[in-house]
């Protein structure tokens, strides 16, 4: 039960609504000391350490914000290496040694914590008997109540690492790389003459999902086990009318929608828009950009309430990359900016030709980071799921590269040929480098094909699937361009102040440029020529999650993540195992799951068919009709010989499952599904045994 009312009869309650279940900024300052109040508000804003002093204090004021709200319990809640979020929870209660009890909390409890943690996946850095894993607070992204129709817990964002304090997490790492491109940022903005109060790195996630209607799903083994349908044809009707996108939003939608965006607003995550997806039965909900950090907490969060708010409508949210085959897919666009408070985004063009030489900067780094670790940013966004998902309908391609738009793409190619001039208006002028183009502040136009587009002031990174967390990709991407702008900072500052920096930085921002427009593209995405071309430009194109993890091993990948500080080679290592382990077993759960649904619900149904329909053939031959005789005996060979098929399909596929190979797996999956999919255009609708995809996609209003 939602604990609030869906409509608001005021600003001033809309207002109350908002943030109203979490510890922020707002919070503290009612509930802590001027003093304190002062030091958590710095650390949250500029970052750096918490002092220790005070942290007894806040603890103290999280427990009795978080009792009158009518917790009882705290956890501290963590991301570790699988794409769910973890917690376990204490209460508050301490005996007080004469029979009755006192509630605590300490400021040791709130910074740290100490799961037994064997169960979790470390790829191998922690051995089972090694049980210790360590909880740290983060404070900058502020503690919130996750509620139940009867319970109320505090939950503390945090990292988790091992006794021996390497990352278990996804947050430690992107923490990490947070840092480290503020770091580079700073210096490259300092050879600039600019000295930013902080440099950070913005989210604004985009996740897209399905809807399917509770009924149907539990009637579908496999959307249960997998999150996606193994089997089932196409409908006649489906998103080709392009008739869903943006369409008007059903009223039992809109109700769960409305439900969403309230128990997000009292959670301080500012959801902004909802709307109908491409496919039908498919939607997308986006909050405002944030801090890394805080965006991948809130989305983690978004997805957590999709789940449990569909629940309540008798709906089920699918995150999978891939709910319905020959169906558009989910994915989670990930728009990404560096940005300081006096200057906004550093991807804005700018008005003044000094602020746009600083925007070509940023703009050549991040050209040169994506080109050069394209493969790495694929690695990044690989599972099983989005294999599916990425190169086919409506979905970026497996190949990087990226979108600048027509205007942009001038720019590009003037500087490739000797110098900008001027791309904006009709007037094209001969310009030199201390009058640099003003750029427009729209100089792109929107391109859905591309993986990794440029969007105004902004990149957006669309090759993330939909049920994975942002914190590993954004993680990568953070690093990857510190990497670009440690060389572009240590170019420059020699020449910092001097009166050649503009020519410096101009002849900079061509060489990076001319060495890596190959990643440029403005084209579709989606067609087979690209395809042909992006070889032809040496583009990698990987196909699947374990040729994309390969990467990880190599000595430039681990000396890039040690360099920066992100991550050990071990750290590494473990994620890249911890991945590849999981795709393993992902496959073997369909492979299982597919196998179970033949044997035991298509066979029968198959074999109900062919009873029905020779039942019919033997009472109309001893009845002596004819007519109709031949239909029926068509119909029963189509069906036999489509029977025959199945079993010898099914029995392949129990061969592949004993022999563990994910790759026959996968393709003994395909072929039983042709099969069952030939089989659902012919058997009777009311013999079929699973509900249809026209039945799941359509949602009915109730
Ligand atoms: P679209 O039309 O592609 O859906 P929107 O305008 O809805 O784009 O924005 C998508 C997301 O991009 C939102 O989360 C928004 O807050 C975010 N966004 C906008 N500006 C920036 C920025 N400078 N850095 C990062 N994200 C941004
Ligand atoms: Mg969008």
């Amino acid at each position: 039960m939602s604990t609030h009312t869906l409509t608001t009869d005021s600003a001033e309650a809309l207002e109350n609504l908002y943030g109203s279940e979490t510890f922020s900024i707002k919070t503290m300052k009612k509930y802590l000391s001027k003093t304190a109040f002062q030091k958590m508000k710095a650390t949250i804003e500029k970052g750096g350490r918490l002092d220790p002093g005070i942290a007894d204090e806040v603890a103290q004021a999280m427990m009795v914000w978080a009792i009158s709200k009518g917790a009882t319990h705290y956890t501290h809640w963590f991301q570790p290496l699988t794409d769910a979020t973890a917690e376990k929870h204490d209460s508050f209660v301490e005996p007080d040694g004469k029979g009755g009890m006192i509630c605590e909390f300490t400021g040791k409890s709130l910074i740290q914590g100490e799961p037994d943690a064997s169960s979790f996946p470390s790829g191998g850095i922690r051995a089972t008997f090694e049980a210790r894993g360590y909880t740290a607070w983060d404070p900058t992204s502020p503690a919130f109540i996750k509620r139940t129709a009867h319970t109320a817990t505090l939950c503390i964002p945090t990292a988790f690492c091992s006794y021996t304090g390497e990352a278990l997490d996804k947050k430690t790492p992107l923490l990490r790389a947070m840092a480290a491109v503020s770091r580079q940022t700073t210096r490259v903005l300092n050879c600039f003459g600019i000295e930013p109060s902080v440099v950070d790195s913005n989210l604004g996630a985009e996740q897209e999902y399905f809807l399917v209607d509770r009924d149907l799903y539990l009637q579908r083994p496999d959307l249960i086990e997998t999150g996606r349908t193994l089997f089932g044809c196409l409908p006649p009707k489906h998103q080709q009318m392009e008739d869903h996108y943006f369409g008007s939003i059903k009223e039992r939608i809109l109700e769960f929608m409305a439900a969403v965006d309230h128990e997000l607003w009292a959670l301080g995550v500012p959801a902004k828009t909802r709307h109908n997806e491409v496919a039908p039965g498919q939607f997308e909900i986006a909050p405002l950009f944030e801090p890394i950090n805080v965006a991948v907490d809130h989305n983690v969060m978004i997805m957590d309430i999709l789940q449990r708010q569909a629940l309540k409508f008798n709906l089920v949210c699918l995150l999978h990359e891939k709910p319905y085959a020959g169906v558009n897919g989910s994915g989670k666009h990930n728009n990404w900016s560096l940005s300081t408070p006096e200057l906004g985004s550093l991807l804005s063009p700018g008005k003044t030709p000094h602020s746009n030489l600083l925007f070509l900067t940023f703009l050549a780094s991040v050209i040169q980071a994506i080109d050069r670790h394209a493969d790495l940013l694929r690695a990044s966004i690989s599972k099983a799921g989005n294999d599916h998902r990425l190169g086919a309908q409506e979905a970026p391609p497996a190949i990087i590269s990226i979108f600048l738009g027509d205007q942009l793409m001038d720019i590009i190619e003037q500087i490739k040929h000797g110098g900008a001039r001027s791309s904006a208006g009709k007037t094209m002028m001969e310009l030199g480098v201390d009058t640099l183009p003003v750029l427009p502040k729209d100089a792109t136009d929107r391109n859905r094909t591309s993986p990794f587009a440029f969007t105004g002031n902004k990149f957006e990174f669309r090759a993330v699937g939909s049920s994975q967390t942002c914190a590993w990709p954004m993680a990568v991407l953070n690093t990857i361009v510190a990497e670009t702008l440690d060389e572009v900072a240590t170019a420059l500052e020699p020449h910092a102040g001097a009166p050649d920096f503009e020519q410096q930085v101009m002849s900079l921002v061509t060489r990076m440029i001319t060495s890596h427009d190959r990643i440029l593209f403005n084209g579709n995405g989606y067609s087979e020529e690209w395809i042909a071309e992006a070889e032809r430009r040496g583009l990698p194109n990987i196909k699947n999650t374990p040729e994309a993890l390969a990467v990880l091993s190599r000595p430039d990948t681990v000396a890039l993540f040690c360099k920066y500080g992100v991550l050990t080679e071990s750290e590494l290592l473990a994620r890249k195992e911890v991945q590849e382990e999981s795709y393993i077993k992902l496959i073997d759960i369909e492979a299982k799951t597919c196998l179970n649904m033949l044997q035991t619900i298509y066979a029968p149904a198959v074999a109900a068919q062919m009873t029905e329909i020779c039942g019919t053939v033997a009472s109309m031959q001893s009845a002596g009709i004819r007519a109709g005789l031949k239909a029926a005996t068509d119909k029963a060979e189509k069906v036999g010989s489509l029977y025959d098929e199945l079993l010898d399909r099914t029995a392949a596929l129990s061969a592949a499952i004993e022999n563990g190979c994910p790759m026959k797996e996968q393709e003994c999956m395909l072929a039983a599904r042709s099969t069952v999919d030939a089989l659902e255009a012919i058997v009777d609708a009311d013999l079929w045994p699973v509900p249809t995809y026209a039945q799941m996609l359509n949602i009915h209003s109730k």
